[in-house]
């Protein structure tokens, strides 16, 4: 008789809200697409925002565009579960589908402002992880924006000067990640993932694992 194939344990675990911040520029939401790319288990927040649509931008894939109205219509009704105003545009992180998630045990991915973060870390400290992205210096960081070639010169400056306000918030997060090599950058978002999904007090399932272990 062939031996039985051996079977790999499966703990089960919560899910993760990974929290991806950065000056406008410095590469977060290339890394996030790259994550989303790679790892079947975690999937992105879709956020709602007044800013108009970029070229390359899908609705409901990057972005769900709304109006300021819609926007005022879905915060007043506690449909976010958080909401930020970020270079003069609205913000928000639908609520349903995060809950959706985290009941499931699914692991999501927020690319959302300091002022998200916050938020998201005072509501639920437990299941946040949060990376902060820093350019290796502010000249690359300004011509990133332009060779994103997306916005308008306005629009850059308004990014570029609101940059150093936002990396002021850079100790808030419990990781930070220069991004000067892009590989490098993605295989440290990678490693921190990898190792946040292990830790003990997110592993509900060892109770049970363990316990018959030692029966
Ligand atoms: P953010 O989401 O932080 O605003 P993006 O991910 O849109 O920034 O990146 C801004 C631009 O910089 C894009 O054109 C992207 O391809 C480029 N980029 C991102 N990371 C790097 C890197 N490590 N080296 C060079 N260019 C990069
Ligand atoms: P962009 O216009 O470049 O897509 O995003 C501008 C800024 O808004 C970025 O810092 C991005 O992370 C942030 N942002 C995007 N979605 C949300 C959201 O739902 N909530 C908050 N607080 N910030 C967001």
């Amino acid at each position: 008789m062939a031996a039985a194939a051996p079977q790999s344990v499966k703990i089960a675990r919560r899910g993760l809200m990974l929290v991806i911040s950065s000056p406008s520029g410095a590469g977060k939401s290339t890394i996030a697409r790259t994550l989303m790319d790679r790892d079947q288990h975690i999937s992105l927040s879709v956020s709602v925002t007044t800013r108009p649509r970029r070229q390359s931008e899908i609705e409901g894939v990057h972005y769900h565009f709304v109006s300021q109205r819609e926007f005022e219509r879905l915060r007043d009704s506690d449909s976010l579960l958080e909401w930020a105003e970020v270079h003069g545009n609205y913000y928000g992180t639908p609520r349903e589908a995060v809950e959706t998630a985290m009941g499931e045990g699914r692991d999501m991915l927020f690319d959302i402002d300091w002022q998200g973060a916050q938020q998201l870390q005072e509501k639920m400290s437990a299941d946040v992880v949060s990376i902060f992205i820093l350019p290796p210096t502010m000249a690359e960081l300004q011509s990133r924006l332009h060779r994103r070639a997306e916005d308008t010169e306005e629009v850059i400056q308004t990014r570029l000067n609101n940059s150093r306000a936002e990396i002021a918030h850079w100790r808030e997060y419990d990781y930070v990640i220069v991004n000067d090599d892009l590989n490098s950058a993605f295989d440290a978002v990678q490693s921190i993932v990898k190792a946040e999904r292990l830790r003990r007090d997110r592993r509900h399932g060892l109770f049970d694992f363990v316990e018959g272990l030692i029966a």
